[in-house]
């Protein structure tokens, strides 16, 4: 299958580019993709050109605003973090997107990884479990631009059963091990990248489904906050 094109640029839109600050951005944008994605060897392009166009520093607190791309993540507050453009970059490329596809993401926080499975995907469904989040994330999608991607709020460890099954699912916090709604959510062929390990260090797992068979790849070594909930952190589910 051909990749679908990619639609048109967000923020061109809104008529935002032109004025110095953006521009700015826009540069630093660019750098970022060349010397933190490209450079580590993220060679697809359809990704790089999304980072190259998704308003990072639209997803980052306002007084982070300047340390958007920087190659760190950056507090989103409620202990909470946005990760690294590295790490979303290598999630991203890990699920193989032609274009077609419906998405789950667990864990929209702020909702730039949400923006971007959006620019690539046909249609994206994001749980938050955290309420004032999920709000804040869906009025940001909306004003960006973003009509195809859709914020629910609860445990995301139980999948969104209601728009199953997803040809890929992305999980942006630490689970102890996939969970297994999230399995039986994924649509023949599909593929799920996970962050799986204990609350201090994990590797970066893809599972790819053929049939009832579940191949599982570790990718590399990464850091996220924990992933509550039923299939989760159970001691830490609290909102
Ligand atoms: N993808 C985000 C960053 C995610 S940080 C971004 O691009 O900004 C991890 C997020 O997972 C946090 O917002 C946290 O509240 C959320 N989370 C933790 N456990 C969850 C669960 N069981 N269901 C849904 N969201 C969860």
């Amino acid at each position: 299958m051909r990749p679908r094109p990619l639609p048109p640029d967000f923020m061109d839109a809104g008529g935002i580019f032109g004025n110095s600050t953006h521009n700015g951005f826009a540069q630093a944008r660019q750098e970022m993709v060349e010397t933190q994605i490209r450079r580590r060897h993220i060679t697809d392009s359809r990704v790089l050109e999304c980072l190259e166009r998704v308003p990072r520093h639209e997803f980052v607190p306002a007084e982070f605003r300047d340390r958007a791309y920087e190659d760190a993540p950056l507090p989103i507050g409620e202990g909470q973090t946005i990760s690294q453009p590295y790490i979303v970059a290598a999630m991203t490329a890990a699920l193989h997107l032609q274009g077609d596809e419906r998405v789950l993401e667990i864990g929209t926080g702020f909702g730039y990884q949400a923006a971007v499975l959006a620019c690539l995907a046909r249609e994206v469904f994001t749980v938050e479990f955290r309420a004032g989040l999920a709000t804040e994330a869906a009025e940001r999608l909306a004003r960006l631009g973003y009509k195809n991607a859709h914020v629910h709020c609860g445990d995301g460890t139980l999948g969104l059963p209601e728009f199953a099954p997803y040809a890929a699912i992305l999980v942006a916090a630490a689970a102890p091990s996939v969970p297994a709604p999230l399995l039986a959510q994924l649509a023949q062929g599909g593929r799920v990248v996970v962050p799986v390990g204990d609350v201090e260090n994990q590797d970066l797992q893809l599972v790819e489904r053929s049939h009832d068979t579940f191949r599982t790849t570790m990718l590399e070594p990464c850091r996220f906050v924990p992933l509550l909930g039923a299939h989760g952190w159970k001691g830490t589910a609290q909102r």
